[in-house]
């Protein structure tokens, strides 16, 4: 399973540019980020967060412009797209709404996010038998 690194420049209380660092990985099954800050200048370091669950907008915007986004498409039709409705609304926890949307895209062109997001429905599909690969 692939994790995923990007550096975001964020202002250090010493006065000097510092860096934080996300990163977006699966562990024990489930999506986690985290996020550490450290500066070279004074020597700070703190781990800001690390927990299962959907990343924050700027992380996720910073690991795609590290890396840039991929793929979720259906390779092969299937009578049904109740499981694949079911994976969006446990697995983002998405509203039924947008759990629709995301199998309409799933269908047509195809969910895009980073990698790290899209492995992590990939093998849930995979689970329920719906038929997926990734794009890159
Ligand atoms: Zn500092």
């Amino acid at each position: 399973m692939t994790g995923q690194t990007a550096k975001i420049a964020s202002p250090c209380e010493c006065g000097t540019m510092a860096m934080r660092q996300v990163n977006q990985f699966m562990l024990h099954d489930e999506l986690w980020w985290d996020s550490e800050f450290s500066c070279g200048s004074c020597g700070t370091y703190l781990c800001e967060h690390a927990s299962p669950g959907a990343a924050p907008a700027d992380v996720r915007e910073a690991l795609l412009a590290a890396h840039g986004p991929v793929k979720l498409r259906l390779i092969s039709p299937v009578p049904s797209l109740v499981p694949a409705l079911k994976v969006f609304r446990e697995a983002t926890a998405a509203s039924l709404t947008r759990a629709r949307e995301l199998v309409e895209e799933l269908s047509h062109d195809g969910v895009v996010g980073t990698l790290p997001v899209m492995e992590f429905l990939k093998a849930r599909l995979q689970t329920r038998a719906v038929p997926v690969d990734i794009d890159r």
